[in-house]
């Protein structure tokens, strides 16, 4: 194998780990799909994120034709072990840590692409659209289910996340991605947001805990010309 780790960019806390793709689930919590008048789906709704949306450095940044960027706080999944055709039991062996992100969408270039049955990719992909927070290994966390968040904005709460309420479990959204792509170490996994996404303007501050803060997540929103 090739040496990844000159391009790709390490995951902050799992040393060793590299960034391959960003994978995410739309739809994944009934009260979210029901506030953006959506149906509930009978399968996972998979996308994926380019990894020049992915962000490290606390900034989200927003072209000027976007011009309604919404926040949704996600539990991310990394996987640690390569992976096709995954068994629903061995499905969380393949998890190496989790941690917290943003899957920041510009809902209006959303609905557009949506009416015309597109993918949401440039709803989804812009750069900075993908910060995520520091991981911790699985083994030091309990399991995905028990994994809640939060997610405050400019010092409110706007998001709780319930891991246990995702309408498609992790160990199933490994075993359907799997059927497809081959799942590798360095994937990160989005796995959908709870009720409660909003609007973003320049200068907010948000505010992202996993566990009452065992993981923390903050990001400043720039205006980006
Ligand atoms: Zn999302």
């Amino acid at each position: 194998m090739s040496d990844l780790s000159a391009y790709l960019p390490e995951i902050p806390g799992l040393p060793g780990l590299f960034v391959r793709n960003i994978y995410a689930i739309g739809r994944n919590y009934a009260a979210h799909a029901r506030e953006l008048n959506n149906p509930i789906p009978e399968r996972p709704v998979i996308f994926t994120k380019p990894l020049a949306s992915l962000t490290l450095d606390g900034f989200i940044r927003i072209p000027s034709f976007v011009r309604e960027p919404h926040f949704e706080t996600e539990l991310v999944a990394v996987i640690g072990k390569t992976g096709k055709n995954i068994y629903r039991e061995e499905a969380l062996d393949h998890v190496a840590g989790y941690g917290i992100g943003i899957d920041v969408t510009a809902r209006d270039i959303q609905q557009e692409l949506k009416e015309s049955s597109h993918p949401w990719f440039l709803a989804k992909g812009l750069d900075t659209f993908a910060p995520v927070s520091s991981f911790l290994p699985a083994d030091v966390l309990p399991e995905f289910d028990k994994l809640t968040f939060t997610l405050d904005v400019n010092g409110e709460r706007r998001q709780n996340g319930d891991p246990s309420l995702m309408l498609f479990p992790l160990p199933e959204l490994i075993v359907r991605l799997s059927r497809y792509v081959t799942l590798q170490p360095g994937d990160l996994l989005f796995t959908g947001t709870p009720e409660g996404v909003g609007l973003l303007k320049e200068n907010d501050h948000l505010h992202a805990e996993l566990l009452s803060g065992r993981i923390v997540l903050d990001v400043r929103v720039k205006q980006s010309g």
